[in-house]
């Protein structure tokens, strides 16, 4: 019997044994292809031996030193290299061990900031009904995922939750585009008037969301008047990329499609491509700074930030992504993928909305396409779907939470970048078996 604690207290796992490129293997030698990186976390694939060179070499000269103490190359090259290619104005950086402690750093950041300016009055944070920004409790709280939160509402702060931008439901028929974003606008608009302008202190959004819709990019202009909206009211805006960043769906930072640059950045996942477990949170020179000449120490720390293994990782990934220019094969490769899934599934019954930006893509499955309506959440669609694929040999991310957070189905695609030709069709054709098994 296994004594490691797993997700599922009832699931039978197969034991990994090893992985290579695009694929993982068990111990019985079946090969899966990791449609999904996992949660969206293997950008580069499996076995990369850059990557994995850069950390034994980094193993073989030290491995740990307690940050109070030291700082070090690979953390300093890491933060260099990341400022150099975050969006304009970011140019600090924390490094951490994932995405939760890089939102919990932000958010604790953001409230510090605005002590140390003379503005205590500030700690509201908005967010999304729609969202998802990990499971410690600051960062559960933040997000809006009503069935993850539920168990735990009694230890949770109180945070606002406005609409996501989630055009297949949330765009009315007969609507356009530009008119839903003025109500979605409207609301925030609303939400900020209702606890006082000068309450609040951050807005908090995924620029393309993951885990609660299946890769949902916002509506066109969103963002940027988002930017407008918190300028206006002195409201730093956080932006959670730790599930789209890194690439994902096709430049460094998702933010870039956007044409905005938010005050604090989280990133992780694609950050360590799996390698080592790393996150940060980047932020304005101006929060810094407002720390530096005040109290002169930010309030916050863990005792894994800054690892020189994880930072190492970090860098040699980010060689790979920027250096190796695999981040150019995120679109034209994301547009394939696109145009099979659609030519194999736009007409399926079932298959309400294909979407996503980049290689982050999503599907919603549906009992019925025309009126959208949601399958019975006891059928555990999602649920079979995964276990479906998993047993055709394809790691594919199906969660619920579509539908206000609660019902509703999808399929979430995180391929690794290296993606060939071949083994997209190998993943449509294996989500294909996966799906027609789940819906039989
Ligand atoms: N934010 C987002 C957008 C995420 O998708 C996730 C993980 N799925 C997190 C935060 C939390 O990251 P971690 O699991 O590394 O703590």
């Amino acid at each position: 019997m296994s004594h490691v604690f797993p997700r599922h207290c009832h699931a039978s796992l197969p034991t990994v044994s090893h992985g290579a490129g695009a694929y993982l293997y068990d111990q019985s030698g079946k090969a899966y292809l990791d449609g999904s990186g996992g949660a969206a976390v293997s950008c580069l694939g499996h076995a990369d031996p850059a990557v994995t060179g850069a950390i034994k070499g980094q193993l073989e000269s030290v491995a740990f030193a307690h940050t109070g103490f030291f700082t070090s190359e690979p953390a300093e090259e890491l933060a260099d290299r990341l400022i150099e290619l975050a969006p304009q104005g970011l140019n600090r950086v924390y490094l951490v061990s994932g995405g939760s402690e890089a939102m919990e750093a932000a958010l604790k950041l953001a409230r510090q900031y605005f002590l140390e300016i003379g503005q205590p009055e500030r700690s509201r944070i908005i967010a999304r009904r729609q969202s998802y920004h990990g499971n410690t409790l600051g960062a559960l709280a933040t997000g809006g995922n009503a069935w993850r939160r539920a168990p735990f509402a009694p230890l949770l702060m109180e945070v606002s939750h406005v609409s996501a931008a989630y055009a297949y439901r949330g765009q009315a028929p007969g609507e356009s585009e530009a008119a839903y974003c003025d109500r979605l606008i409207a609301e925030l608009e609303a939400e900020i008037a209702r606890l006082g302008p000068e309450n609040v202190m951050a807005f908090v959004a995924e620029p393309v969301v993951g885990a609660t819709l299946g890769a949902v990019p916002a509506v066109e202009g969103y963002f940027r008047r988002i930017r407008e909206i918190c300028d206006r009211h002195g409201i730093l805006l956080i932006l959670d990329e730790v599930m789209c960043g890194m690439g994902r769906t096709g430049t460094l930072f998702a933010c870039e499609a956007e044409g905005v640059a938010p005050d604090i950045c989280a990133v992780a996942k694609g950050l360590g491509g799996g390698y080592q477990p790393i996150g940060a949170m980047l932020c304005a020179a101006r929060i810094y700074d407002a720390i530096a000449a005040g109290s002169g120490f930010f309030q916050h720390g863990h005792t894994y930030m800054g690892h020189p293994v994880a930072a190492a990782a970090g860098v040699a990934v980010l060689d790979r992504l920027v250096g190796d220019d695999l981040v150019g094969r995120v679109t034209p490769m994301g547009d394939l993928l696109r145009q099979m899934l659609v030519e194999r599934f736009g007409q399926h019954p079932h298959v309400g909305d294909i979407r996503g930006r980049g290689l982050f893509l999503g599907l919603e499955l549906v009992a019925d396409r025309e009126s959208k309506t949601p399958f019975d959440p006891a059928r555990k669609v999602n649920a079979t779907v995964k276990k479906a694929a998993f047993e055709a040999g394809l790691i594919c991310y199906p969660m619920g939470g579509c539908v206000d957070g609660k019902l509703g189905d999808h399929v979430l695609l995180a391929p690794p970048f290296i993606l060939t030709e071949d083994q997209a069709e190998e993943l449509v054709d294996k989500l294909e078996t996966g799906i027609e098994a789940a819906l039989a």
